[in-house]
């Protein structure tokens, strides 16, 4: 039966989401407390962030090594108070995929567009509410490969294109900014 296959679909999401996300809560020490953001570090010497926005652990930053970043913090609480759209989106696939394999393409140029969208947003979270923009020396490729590749494997947009002055413009949207770079 499809709807068995989906909801086992649905049921393996949730556990991997969740396991991901406690296993990082578990593992982590609480190191400050804003607001009801619990900033937590689990030292593997990298210096990043990754928030907790599943069901049961939320609102919780772990920072990937003991140096606290300002920078990152604020991009992450901009990720605390988003709608989880990456998580939702699994879950649809998860449901729907059972009832037709068509879908696969189209989920993943979606699920490509939502986690831009998420990060996107977080960076223009933590520019409007601080005034924080995202540094990089990172410069743009010259060949058009190489740009359709910053874009297709990355989580984030490329650097090049965050660090730009339109980039936090909020009328420029992503498919705009995208196309001008792969047309110009
Ligand atoms: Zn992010």
């Amino acid at each position: 039966m499809d709807w068995e296959l989906s909801l086992f679909n649905i049921l393996l999401v949730v556990t991997i989401y969740e396991g991901f996300h406690g296993y990082l809560f578990y593992k982590s020490k609480e190191v400050r407390k804003e607001g009801k953001v619990s900033v937590r570090v689990l030292d593997i010497s990298e210096e990043n962030a990754i928030t907790l926005n599943s069901l049961f652990f939320r609102d919780s930053v772990v920072f990937l090594s003991d140096k606290l970043n300002d920078r990152i913090l604020r991009h992450e609480e901009g990720h605390t108070k988003q709608f989880n759209y990456i998580y939702a989106f699994l879950l649809a696939v998860a449901a729907l995929l059972p009832l037709s394999n068509f879908i696969a393409i189209p989920a993943v140029l979606l699920g490509k567009f939502l986690l831009w969208k998420m990060e996107r947003d977080a960076d223009l979270y933590a520019y409007t509410k601080y005034n924080i923009k995202y540094e990089s020396v990172a410069e743009r490729p010259k060949s058009k490969i190489d740009r359709i590749k910053a874009w297709l494997f990355d989580t984030h947009p490329p650097d090049y294109i965050r660090t730009k002055e339109e980039y936090y413009e909020k009328k420029n949207s992503l498919i705009k900014l995208l196309l001008n770079d792969l047309l110009s």
